[in-house]
């Protein structure tokens, strides 16, 4: 069987979950495991209801709550036109609508959210599209069904970055999605939601149903899992970025989770683990372009020296200098207990014998770290700062990459730098407002230059 996940401007409305059912149609044969984003926009507008209820802007969220019913209804009503289907799905919304008005009544009455109630609240987006697409795609002739992800993706109670439990996960899949496909129904699960083992509504993060179709297809062993997004595939820069960005054929699984990281949006960083570790090709296609050759992403497609270019903004640099960490032996694991006490990740690291400086995009304990960083050596926070990477399994292969990239950058200055142990990734530590004119440099110098 193969999982196929449609993001949000797949689903966006009924023309796109035509295309979507067309897709899916082609690829019966195979026996495709759905799984869809909130239509497109949704989730952000779920998330601003939350927000304006808790602030005591409750009419405002209402408007909000009225006007994603009439999207979602009206979608749904040409989709499906009239039938006993129509009916069930329009009571089903509305009736999705009331609770969502009734739970942001309640937010402003209680003037505050929090990750619990905005989980809540974001996953009626998944919770419908799901229920739309699976509808529509029976109107279209498929034989599909809706299935509850928040009972298929059990996770812990880590609120609006839930991680999955990949063992309950196992069990789930194996109870209440693969009867249906041995059955030959197409079932169809909203991405990104879950829930507790105790039954609370959880999400995996934003852009997160990357991660719920490459999740359930390592539960069920998928021979492949399709992406089917807004883009030919992945580019060699985000194209809203660097228009002259050109699709990349096929690309290594390091290199594809390399890019994610740091900031390439098409698939949410966490999607290339679960496929890794069953050997599962993922393929990132364009929905609106089905014939598209799209993205192959596997362990062995050539080396090059560089694949693609990412960059980050609006990043924000440590810096910890100290004199004990001369000769000193456990330094390093102090300074990142203090990261890992407050849940904050690092992206790029670098040290010499007196200083260690990390990147940082959360910073919302940055005063707690800094803090508690201060009891270890002299802290200073620059922030405003960008990342910019190349990407490519062969960029050490000679020294010639790496110079070419520091070149291109001209007069650029770079802050930090860090060439990845394992040698696909070179990153570079700039200002926040260089991050365009550096990706544009970058893009120039390796993939517009004649070879
Ligand atoms: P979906 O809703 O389908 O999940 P996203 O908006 O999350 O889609 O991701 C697709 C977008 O990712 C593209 O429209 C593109 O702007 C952006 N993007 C960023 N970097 C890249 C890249 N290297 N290749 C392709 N797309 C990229
Ligand atoms: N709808 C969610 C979001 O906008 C998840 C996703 O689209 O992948 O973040
Ligand atoms: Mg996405």
């Amino acid at each position: 069987m193969i999982v196929a996940k449609f993001g949000g401007t797949s689903v966006a409305n009924a023309e796109a979950i035509i295309r979507a059912a067309d897709i899916v149609a082609a690829r019966v044969a195979r026996r495709p495991v759905v799984v869809v984003s909130a239509l497109s926009g949704a989730t952000n507008e779920l998330l601003e209801i939350a927000r304006r209820a808790a602030n005591g802007d409750l009419l405002v969220a209402l408007t909000h709550v009225e006007s994603l019913r009439a999207r979602h209804l009206a979608e749904a009503a040409t989709l499906l036109g009239s039938g006993d289907d129509c009916e069930e799905l329009l009571t089903e919304i509305g009736a999705g609508f009331d609770e969502l008005a009734h739970l942001a009544e309640a937010l402003s009455t209680l003037g505050f959210v929090t990750a619990r109630s905005l989980d809540a609240v974001a996953a009626y987006g998944e919770v419908l599209s799901s229920q739309i697409v699976a509808a529509a795609f029976r109107a279209r002739g498929l034989n599909a069904q809706w299935v509850d992800a928040r009972e298929v993706m059990i996770t812990d109670d880590h609120f609006t970055r839930a991680a999955p439990d990949v063992t309950a996960l196992a069990g789930t899949t194996r109870e209440l999605v693969r009867p249906l496909v041995q059955r030959g129904v197409i079932p169809v699960l909203g991405g990104f939601i879950g829930s507790t083992a105790g039954h609370l509504t959880t999400t995996l993060g934003r852009g997160g149903s990357d991660f719920s179709a490459a999740l359930i297809g390592a539960a069920m062993e998928a021979e492949a899992i399709e992406i089917w997004t807004d883009v030919d595939g992945m580019l060699t820069a985000d194209p809203r970025i660097i228009p002259k960005a050109r699709l990349i054929e096929r690309i290594r699984f390091d290199e594809a989770a390399e890019l994610a990281a740091f900031g390439a949006k098409v698939l949410h960083p966490s999607t290339i683990a679960p496929a890794v570790e069953k050997g599962i090709p993922v393929y990132v296609f364009n929905s609106r372009n089905p014939e598209g050759s799209g993205t192959m992403i596997t362990f062995d497609a050539p080396r090059l020296p560089v694949r693609a270019i990412a960059g980050k903004r609006a990043t924000t640099l440590v810096k910890l200098r100290t004199a004990r960490m001369l000769l000193a032996h456990g330094f390093l694991r102090s300074v990142f207990e203090v990261f890992e006490r407050y849940r904050t990740s690092v992206d790029v690291v670098t040290t010499s014998e007196v200083s260690i400086s990390v990147t940082v995009d959360d910073v919302s304990h940055l005063d707690s770290i800094v803090a508690d960083l201060s009891a270890l050596g002299d802290v200073s926070v620059e922030r405003a700062r960008g990342v910019v990477a190349i990407v490519g399994a062969g960029i050490t292969d000679g020294t010639a990459t790496l110079a070419a990239a520091i070149g291109a950058l001209g007069p650029i200055s770079v802050h930090m730098a860090s060439l990845s142990a394992t040698g696909i990734n070179f990153t570079m530590v700039i200002d926040d407002a260089q991050v365009v004119g550096a990706m544009t440099r970058l893009h120039a110098r390796f993939f517009e230059e004649p070879a």
